[in-house]
């Protein structure tokens, strides 16, 4: 490979090994992306697109887009948010953006005060020791509710910090509460909720660069429509048309065919943007509709 070639290659930065990994890499795949990885283990060379993934830690995936290393990245919303507040504060541009939310990585960033304590709003934070590993979406959240605490960075194990007398409480990303509740903390209050992100440099880039950038974001978005995306077939009485149509969830102009030797009953079949559920086959069921098959959608492509 020439090195033109080599530049032409689109860098795509993902978590090593964590809790983004295996869907970041599935949405890739799914995304048509087929590849071997190299043998020190840090790079995934695409084989039938000019796409490669490098493996790197989340903290660093902003990073990397922002100096222009990579071309896009997937990372928590939390880790974007943090490093664009450090950026700020720094008083530099943020130079990579937000183009989808992806659909896992689901948390969120709370404050966890020891049982036995109270919380009654921000005020209570007041003159507290706050141990965290976001000290950026921290200070901003206590600059805009007008508390003075101070911020302990720590950047791993946060819950521990209250019992070892290094912190009157902690604010650390939370999904189920279980750990919290292990280190005998409650959640006091959300100040982020979060998603994995896929980030893109918003530098220009080549020509052949763009055009492949632009085809997998449209595949990313693809994918994204047709994890929830259904299609949906059924029988209506002419009559009740217009009621079935509004019950169906995000559905466009669905296709309406006669049905052979009847006059009052229609075939539809429409894609619904949402999932559908049993509750609305029970009330397209109740205002008429038959003979209803809900298909799952392979592809799709606006
Ligand atoms: P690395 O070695 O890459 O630095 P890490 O330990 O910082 O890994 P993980 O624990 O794998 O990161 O979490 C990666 C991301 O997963 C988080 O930044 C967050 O966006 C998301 N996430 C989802 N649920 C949770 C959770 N319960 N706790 C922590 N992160 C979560
Ligand atoms: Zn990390």
């Amino acid at each position: 490979m020439t090195t033109q070639q080599q530049q032409n290659r689109i860098k795509i930065a993902v978590q090593k090994s964590g809790r983004l990994t295996e869907h970041s890499m599935d949405l890739l795949v799914r995304c048509g992306l087929t590849y071997s990885r190299g043998r020190d283990q840090l790079i995934c060379y695409g084989e039938n697109m000019p796409v490669d993934v490098l493996l790197v830690r989340d903290d660093d995936i902003p990073g990397l887009v922002q100096e222009d290393i990579c071309d896009l990245g997937i990372v928590g919303g939390n880790i974007a948010e943090e490093v664009r507040l450090d950026l700020e504060t720094k008083g530099e541009t943020e130079l990579f953006q937000k183009v989808y939310e992806l659909d896992y990585g689901h948390c969120r960033l709370s404050f966890g005060l020891p049982e036995g304590s109270s919380f009654d709003g921000p005020q209570s934070l007041n003159g507290k020791r706050i141990a965290t590993s976001y000290p950026n979406i921290v200070s901003d959240y206590l600059r805009r509710n007008n508390v003075t605490a101070s911020v302990v960075e720590f950047s791993g194990a946060v819950e521990i910090a209250p019992s070892l007398g290094k912190s009157d409480l902690i604010c650390d990303l939370v999904s189920s509460g279980a750990t919290l509740r292990a280190h005998h903390l409650f959640e006091a209050e959300t100040i982020l909720e979060s998603k994995a992100v896929l980030i893109q440099t918003p530098k220009g880039v080549p020509e052949e660069k763009a055009d492949w950038i632009r085809r997998l974001l449209q595949r990313v978005q693809g994918v994204l429509q047709v994890r929830e995306s259904k299609y949906i077939m059924l029988h209506a009485p002419r009559s009740a048309l217009k009621k079935i149509r509004a019950l169906l969830p995000g559905s466009e102009a669905p296709t309406i065919m006669p049905l052979e030797g009847r006059d009052d009953k229609v075939a539809l079949h429409a894609v619904c943007r949402e999932n559908v559920f049993w509750e609305t086959l029970e009330q397209l069921k109740e205002a008429g509709a038959s003979s209803m098959l809900v298909l799952p959608v392979e592809k799709m492509l606006d």
